[in-house]
């Protein structure tokens, strides 16, 4: 009944949003733009940080900031900057951000073309610097639903939220791929495989948008960081990624492209470097591949700093003035300056001295003026507070518990220790066990995430969601070990003992960009002694892994009975967990990476036949494989039909298979449809996921699950980097059957 309820509040509010069309705005771009003086021009380019207008500690959580109207008047009415971003110390509450923003717009009717300012911030899962918010799991999470109609529902209330804290711009979503699990922003994307990025980032770009982002529940969503930076040949965080123009084209821009197609209206550049060629510089990728190829017509601003740092840290612009006329020349519409007005000083000599054209900066400012018209800004920039009525509501609640729960990924459930009966008495242990910030990971309340045991306070832990399950006496908790220390292992020990069975809570502490960057990914020793430490009593050991990256631990998992995956599940994820292990919640995750077993094989599950040879070295031997998880009921697949046994450039393939919930309850199943070469002239990828549908089946129930394969969606990229198809035999692989056909 419960889920019923949640069901048709859903149903309402999406109505509600789709209803909520704010006319589009007749506003005339050109005739402004012909008025507007250069520095008006120059101003509208620069982003300044939330600090640079404000007086108190920039980063000091305990301080809150407060505007200053000096400030604000050098930089919205002497610089008339174009945009503020950013959250200065940690997350506001709503009424903060209705007077932040208002005391800005304000500023800016004050100024002679009165353009009001484009507020931008990283609401990345949730409006996750405004207090109170919904915090719903981070794309990793989001990936391992591979839910994309949920990723879509999350993603609006993250809009409706964000609105409602008087902002209109999220940096959001993240689109690199994360092909390397070292890397420590891994989490911030959809993990590891092209086509599921590219579906879940079209998703989540319709769910910030909507079709109208003048609509007062919509924000426009802004693509990163174009592109590559999540390769880092070496894993931590900017540092260089060599990547050949075919994987671009094949791994790196497709994301992009599906989410530029669906009408993203801003994208963010990589601060990192490609081939040596740091993404701000780079006018091959900023405007013959993004303006050129792909079509992009929205803004393209910085990242942090990143022009100054053309100068500072790549070291490709002898003075900083000359990073801007490089970036700017790229291609860079909007610069995150973001903590000085060096950026405009710089850009009007360089116009001045005729090293910018005119052209160009027309070209930037058409651009940003667009977007500040397509979110209807220049008619109202912000709505009451009273205007959103489910902002943190229980519906809300509901779906990010939803999405908390489906992306939880069992990975082992040996003689069916799980579901556990409501009477197991339990022992709960680890670093993850009593804090937020395992469920969150970074961009909650604050940059690092921080602060989530004291913004979250009335949110469930996992020992505190087992305790509210299972009632206090039936839950012993002892800490054992913090994240890489050891506290009172032997108390744990002896607590096993006396339990039932012991719900051992590892994984990472939260982060993110350099502070997550890292030497070692096997999970750290302490954790390890714990986990051995636990398992001598005996009991059913049931490993909670809440972390961001695949940490390694093929050391302890033979002495684990079960493994639940939490991939920051976010907010709701202690009681989605609880639910999960106490069988109020049937899992359907899978994995949207590769979970590693060995520290130095890192390898993607579409790797090539040389990375996997029976009988020598080279085997591909991950702890569990990109697309599993298990289920609390068991799925069948038969039937499997491939319309045609050989098909030409002109044909559509229908391939389908019959699915049966063939246990004894309820539950959601992922058919993944992978199709690979088996000859061609790249070498070819041993699978390659190529379709997928999630589906909700009964007991006992059968569903016939159809995909349409077109030639274009067997493409590759050949010697010459433009996508195409050979001549040849396909090998179908679909829920454990498998069969042929020749493309002609
Ligand atoms: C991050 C971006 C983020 C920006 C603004 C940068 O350091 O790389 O992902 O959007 O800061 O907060």
């Amino acid at each position: 009944m419960k889920q019923l309820i949640s069901i048709l509040l859903s149903v309402a509010f999406f109505i509600q949003i789709s209803c909520a069309q704010t006319p589009k705005s007749s506003y005339d771009i050109e005739a402004l733009l012909a008025k507007m003086t250069i520095e008006e021009k120059v101003g509208q380019m620069t982003q300044v940080t939330l600090d640079l207008i404000c007086e108190g500690e920039p980063y000091n959580l305990k301080v809150p900031l407060t505007i200053s109207l000096p400030k604000l008047k050098k930089a919205v009415i002497d610089y008339k900057v174009g945009s503020i971003l950013n959250t200065g110390t940690s997350a506001n509450t709503q009424q903060r951000w209705h007077e932040i923003i208002s005391a800005i717009q304000e500023a800016a009717k004050d100024t002679k073309r009165k353009i009001p300012v484009l507020y931008g911030i990283d609401a990345i899962h949730g409006a996750n610097y405004t207090q109170g918010t919904t915090l719903f799991a981070q794309q990793i999470g989001l990936a391992a639903t591979w839910n994309p109609t949920l990723t879509e529902e999350l993603a609006a209330i993250a809009a409706y939220e964000t609105r409602a804290s008087a902002i209109p711009w999220t940096f959001s979503p993240v689109l690199d791929l994360g092909r390397n699990p070292l890397w420590p922003r891994i989490w911030e994307g959809f993990g590891e495989d092209v086509y599921l990025s590219a579906e879940l980032g079209k998703a989540m770009t319709r769910g910030f948008q909507g079709k109208n982002s003048a609509d007062k529940y919509r924000v426009a969503a802004c693509l990163k960081h174009f592109t590559c930076y999540g390769a880092p040949l070496s894993g931590k965080d900017r540092t260089p990624a060599w990547v050949p123009e075919r994987y671009l084209q094949e791994y790196y821009l497709p994301g992009f492209a599906a989410a530029i197609d669906e009408g993203a209206a801003s994208i963010m550049i990589n601060s990192g470097e490609r081939n040596g060629v740091p993404a701000h510089a780079d006018k091959h990728l900023l405007t013959d591949i993004l303006r050129g190829q792909l079509k992009f017509k929205g803004v393209a601003v910085s990242d942090w700093e990143d022009i100054i740092y053309l100068h500072t840290r790549h070291r490709v612009a002898a003075t900083p003035k000359e990073a801007v006329r490089m970036a700017v020349m790229a291609g860079i519409d909007m610069s995150m300056v973001p903590t000085n007005f060096s950026f405009a000083d710089y850009l009007i000599e360089l116009v001045k001295e005729g090293k910018v054209p005119m052209s160009r900066i027309d070209e930037a400012v058409g651009r940003i003026l667009q977007m500040k018209k397509n979110l209807g800004l220049f008619e109202q920039t912000h709505y009451p507070m009273s205007d959103y009525p489910k902002f943190a509501s229980e519906e809300f609640r509901l779906k990010s518990l939803q999405g908390a729960q489906e992306c939880l990924v069992l990975l082992k459930n040996e003689k069916n220790i799980l579901p556990l009966s409501k009477a197991t008495k339990i022992l709960v242990t680890g670093p993850a066990a009593n804090t937020m910030r395992s469920l969150n990971g970074g961009w909650t309340y604050s940059w690092q995430g921080n602060i989530a045991d004291e913004l979250a306070k009335e949110k469930n832990t996992i020992l505190e969601a087992l305790q509210a399950k299972l009632g206090a006496a039936n839950v012993t908790y002892v800490e054992g070990a913090k994240f890489n220390a050891p506290v009172n292992i032997e108390a744990a020990a002896e607590a096993a003992k006396s339990v039932d069975a012991v719900v051992l809570c590892l994984g990472e502490n939260s982060y993110t960009e350099h502070e997550g960057s890292f030497d070692n990914i096997l999970l750290e020793d302490a954790q390890i002694e714990l986990a051995n430490a636990v398992a001598k009593a005996g009991k059913p050991v049931i490993l909670i892994l809440a972390q961001g990256r695949p940490r390694v631990f093929n050391k302890i998992e033979p002495q684990i009975s079960a493994i639940l995956y939490a991939p920051l599940p976010g907010n709701e994820g202690g009681n989605a967990i609880a639910d999960v292990l106490f069988g109020d919640a049937n899992p359907s995750g899978k994995l949207p990476i590769t979970y590693p077993k060995h520290p130095n094989s890192l390898i993607n599950y579409d790797h090539k036949y040389t990375e996997n040879i029976k009988g020598m070295a080279n085997i591909f031997d991950p702890q569990f494989e990109f697309g599993t998880g298990l289920s609390y009921t068991n799925f069948t697949y038969k039937n499997l039909i491939i319309s045609k046994k050989q098909i030409t450039d002109k044909d559509e393939l229908s391939i389908s298979v019959d699915v049966t919930n063939a246990g004894t309850r309820a539950g959601k199943e992922v058919v993944q449809l992978y199709i690979s070469d088996l000859y061609a002239s790249i070498t070819p990828s041993v699978r390659r996921l190529r379709g997928f549908e999630k589906i909700d089946l009964k007991a006992g129930q059968t569903r016939t699950v159809a995909f349409k394969i077109k030639t274009k969606d067997l493409a590759f990229v050949g010697i010459d980097n433009k996508f195409i198809t050979e001549p040849g035999d396909f090998n179908v692989v679909l829920g454990g059957l498998s069969g042929m056909f020749e493309l002609k």
